[in-house]
């Protein structure tokens, strides 16, 4: 038997673990699949999942990452008016 020294596995079995509902109950220990949240039987297998920028599941947009983004700046606008009025009394 060839001898390996022992940190050559190390970082396969830090690998981030799938964590999926198994039949029996507990989370599935299969390591996630690079760039996925899932291990390759749970979902996470290339070429599987939606293509993307896939709008099926869109509502209204109030979450997009545009509208968001648009939120924030609105309110440093505000915040900054706030600091212009405070300075200038
Ligand atoms: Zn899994």
């Amino acid at each position: 038997m060839i001898k390996m020294p022992n940190n050559l596995m190390q970082k396969a079995h830090e690998a981030p673990r799938c964590g999926a509902k198994t039949r029996r109950g507990t989370p599935c220990q299969s390591p996630m699949v690079r760039g996925r949240k899932r291990c390759r039987m749970h979902g996470g297998a290339y070429g599987s999942g939606a293509p993307i920028g896939n709008r099926n599941a869109w509502k209204h947009g109030l979450r997009s990452k545009e509208y968001l983004e648009e939120k924030r700046r609105g309110r440093e606008i505000i915040r900054r008016l706030g600091v212009l009025m405070e300075s200038g009394e």
